[in-house]
């Protein structure tokens, strides 16, 4: 009887759906520490340096119950989920957690978990508000030291020059494998959809990359491209991939990604180290490369113009936002994009995602809607 192929996909859902099982696993086979990160941007290299596996912490899409009775119900879900995860003992394997400086909900989130938590060791990563600043970019390095000395006090193992560059080579092929896999959904979208190479790019944040580069090859790169221009194409703004249902709706209602500034999206893969020289400098180097998050200060008119060049050389016909409810960054900077997309009558979609009461149905409708306009179906 001839054996039937396992499907190359579903390792990737089953750790995007839930890791948490597989780290457990992974932690008793290898006894390695597993350091959290809250999402966006603490350096995953310097974790795996130290001998650590790095392992991000989402908050969305996490039901809230007990995380309300010790912060506000108007914080953000990312920030709330958090806490929810480890109030509920989700989070006990973690050996340690880096939350990062990017807004008042991650910074009041530190402070938080520093109270209710003191046995998990918890940093927070004082990221630099302003990029483009050589005095933020010194400043960023003097801030990866006192994390790598903190990863070393947790770990035993210090990080040195030989294994952050090994450390770094093995991110750096993990992203180049990556953005093969979002070339081939533009080209390929019938065998490669959004929903499967997302599951690809989620589950990368929460599984060694060794070995997710390993099973990244059983998956069908000989596919050859298909015609796909009857499909409209979309640009994506956001935190996370939030609800996780959306990129299966995008696939289902004909939307091709173009492109997009999802933290665990192509934003995660679009600049590497550089494996050489100043190791921690090049660490920087690329921080401050990266699209800018939400959040952060960019003078605002270049902020915007960059925004568009992206959009443009995308080759989108529009923008869908993803703006998670109670994120007062992005409620921010959204209407400056909003503007300048319909000066340059480019169509954009923004759904307040995460919201108690947002249900997957209505963010359906509004994308069939979106769809249809892009198509010239809809005037
Ligand atoms: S930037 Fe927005 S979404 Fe991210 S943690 Fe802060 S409030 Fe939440």
């Amino acid at each position: 009887m001839a054996r039937t192929k396992p499907d190359p996909w579903v390792p990737f859902f089953e750790i995007a759906q839930d890791p948490w099982s597989k780290i457990k696993e992974i932690k008793a086979k290898t006894g390695k520490k597993i350091i959290g990160h809250v999402l966006p941007d603490a350096p995953e290299e310097l974790i795996y340096a130290a001998g650590a596996i790095p392992v991000a912490v989402a908050g969305a899409g996490i039901p809230i119950s007990l995380a309300q009775s010790q912060i506000p119900s108007y914080s953000c879900s990312h920030g709330m989920g958090a806490l929810e995860l480890k109030l509920k003992g989700t989070l006990d394997i973690l050996d340690g957690i880096i939350i990062p400086y990017v807004c008042d909900t991650t910074r009041n989130l530190y402070h938080l978990w520093r109270r209710l938590f003191p046995d998990v060791p918890c940093e927070f990563l004082r990221l630099p508000k302003k990029l483009g600043d050589p005095g933020a970019s010194h400043y960023l390095k003097e801030e990866y030291l006192r994390i790598s000395k903190w990863l070393s006090f947790i770990t035993g193992q210090n990080v040195t020059e030989d294994n952050l560059s090994s450390s770094i080579s093995t991110y750096n092929e993990s992203r180049d494998q990556l953005k093969s896999a979002y070339l081939k959904m533009k080209t390929s979208p019938a065998v490669w959809s959004a929903n499967r190479v997302i599951a690809v790019f989620e589950s990368v944040f929460r599984f060694p990359r060794d070995e997710h580069l390993s099973l990244m090859r059983s998956l069908p790169w000989d596919v050859a491209g298909t015609d796909n221009t009857s499909r409209s194409k979309i640009y994506v703004r956001g935190k996370v991939w939030d609800p996780p249902e959306i990129t299966g709706l995008f696939d289902e209602l004909g939307l091709t990604l173009a492109g997009d500034e999802i933290v665990t999206g192509f934003r995660s893969v679009e600049v590497n180290t550089q494996a050489c020289g100043d190791l921690f400098g090049s660490l920087v180097d690329r921080h401050m490369s990266m699209t800018p998050y939400t959040g952060y200060y960019v003078d605002p008119r270049k902020l915007v113009e960059d925004f568009l060049a992206r959009v443009r050389s995308s080759g989108a016909q529009g923008v869908v936002f993803l703006n998670p409810k109670f994120c007062e960054a992005a409620a921010f900077d959204t209407p400056d994009f909003v503007n300048a997309l319909k000066k340059n009558n480019i169509p954009c979609l923004v759904l307040e995602t995460s919201s108690r009461g947002t249900s997957t149905s209505q963010i359906k409708l509004r994308l069939e809607a979106f769809g249809e306009i892009l198509s010239g179906d809809l005037p």
